[in-house]
């Protein structure tokens, strides 16, 4: 009887054309939940769109059935049986982060001292446990991996971030890191050859990976067949190059290029084909200002080739030193002793090293400026922290602070919201459904308190994060993984 009953219920259900979006959420996901009624009315809420559009005050921002039905002039409402109502006075509400460069790892250099010396091989532990919270928590709705380590635990999260189990964000799944021969990380497979990395690429697209990443020494025949095994699937491929230069990449059709301009080549010393500097790129990046004739043809190409440009400023703000980043209590309880050990000695530099060839606050600076020309000159830019490649950038909490670094740069708070949301959506062809704020698209939105478009820092006051119309609590996820980033 009971069983019948069920499956009467059950095909009920399936005829309700909305009613089967949001999945069953599992009693570990539940635990984070604030706001799941079937209609939930944002009252008297500043909204800034993500479209880049200045911040409009007191507005009603209403979901239903996991979307965004409609946007109105600010008005009191009353909570009823299946209605939640929030009093969002001196709150706003933005889109979802959709987080262009983010990891579900961690780096872990063995036997690290206070030198910075540490042994090999570096490792890469997954983070599947506390990324996804750490994400969540900090506002981020939708990420790219950017490279994985371990594949199927990736794709296997994603299922189970999509079936309700556990709790995170939309995953686009990167492949294992396209890496030539040569690699400085034992994790990451090794391309002897084109055929190679087409094989690669066609095993792991049918294995679900919704994106590719090409890394430091791959070759250009090898690239070019990535790209166009992931070509043929309607996937993308983004990079982070050394051994082929951002020009080169671009007319061999990649769609995305990682870390701003810090990893372009092709004005290094000595660079040869194929394979990598020994300058990695600090040299070209130092040697091309924006008014430059090769800053001018090279964003040229890019924005003529529709190359995407994935800015990571956390990853390199400490190298500028001046207690680069700012310490943030959250960020430090959310890590293990050691991991916290080791993100103090990777923030400073030991007096007994020798210093940088060049300046790396003026390469910073640079990067910025560089960015700000691709910007103008119609290129489409996206955001990322990159986290953990120094050990000192942490998942969610990165994302924040790409979005404040954006502002450093020169772009205004609007403007830098609108690269870190709508335009990580367009990239990915979703902005249709996510990315900003408008009627009929997906409920994937950030409460903070205060306002980011005054003060970027407020983006830090992230309260409660939306997820398909289910609100999220941001401490409650901060507070599931204290002391639990770097080990799991
Ligand atoms: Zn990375």
């Amino acid at each position: 009887m009971r069983h019948i009953l069920v499956s009467v219920l059950a095909a009920f259900l399936s005829l309700l054309p909305l009613a089967a979006q949001t999945p069953e959420l599992s009693k570990t996901v539940k635990e984070f939940v604030r706001a799941d009624a079937s209609k939930i009315i944002l009252t008297h809420v500043r909204v800034i769109d993500g479209t880049g559009a200045p911040a409009v005050e007191d507005q009603n921002v209403i979901i239903e059935a996991g979307k965004i039905s409609a946007i109105q002039p600010g008005a009191d409402a009353s909570a009823s049986p299946g209605t939640t109502v929030f009093d969002l006075r001196g709150y706003t509400v933005m889109p979802g982060i959709v987080g262009m460069h983010n990891h579900l790892f961690y780096i872990a250099r063995p036997n690290l001292n206070a030198q910075k010396k540490f042994d090999p091989p570096v490792l890469a532990p997954q983070m599947t446990f506390s990324a996804p919270r750490l994400y969540l928590a900090a506002g981020v709705t939708t990420m790219r991996t950017t490279g994985s380590v371990e594949t199927y635990a990736d794709l296997n999260l994603k299922h189970d971030i999509d079936a309700g189990k556990l709790p995170g964000p939309h995953l686009d799944v990167t492949g294992p890191y396209l890496e030539g021969t040569e690699s400085f990380f034992i994790q990451m497979p090794h391309l002897t050859s084109p055929g190679d990395a087409r094989q690669l690429v066609e095993y792991w697209a049918d294995h679900g990976v919704t994106s590719f990443k090409a890394y430091m020494n791959i070759t250009r025949a090898e690239l070019k067949a990535a790209i166009d095994a992931a070509h043929k699937r309607g996937l993308k491929v983004t990079g982070h190059l050394c051994s082929v230069t951002y020009k080169e990449a671009a007319e061999l059709g990649i769609d995305d290029l990682e870390h701003g301009f810090f990893v372009n080549t092709q004005l290094d010393p000595g660079k040869k084909p194929d394979l990598c500097s020994d300058s990695a790129g600090e040299y070209t990046l130092d040697h091309m200002p924006p008014e430059s004739p090769e800053a001018k043809d090279l964003i040229d190409t890019l924005v003529k080739h529709h190359v995407a440009i994935t800015s990571t400023l956390p990853v390199f703000e400490s190298d500028a030193g001046g207690g680069r980043p700012p310490l943030r209590q959250q960020a430090l309880d959310a890590m293990t002793p050691q991991a916290r050990e080791a993100f103090f000695i990777l923030r400073q530099r030991p007096p007994s090293s020798p210093p940088p060839k060049i300046d790396p606050a003026l390469l910073l600076k640079r990067d910025m400026e560089l960015e700000r020309a691709f910007v103008a000159a119609g290129g489409l830019l996206l955001a990322g922290p990159d986290p953990t490649g120094r050990g000192d950038v942490i998942p969610g909490f990165g994302d924040q602070r790409e979005i404040e670094l954006l502002v450093e740069a020169g772009f205004t708070p609007v403007e830098a919201i609108k690269i870190a949301t709508l335009n990580g959506a367009s990239y990915m062809g979703k902005e249709n459904a996510i990315g900003s704020i408008a009627a009929g698209k997906n409920a994937d939105l950030i409460l903070i308190k205060g306002d980011p478009s005054k003060k970027i820092s407020d983006i830090e006051n992230v309260e409660i994060v939306f997820k398909d119309g289910v609100g999220f609590d941001s401490q409650k996820l901060l507070d599931s993984v204290r002391g639990r980033y770097g080990q799991y």
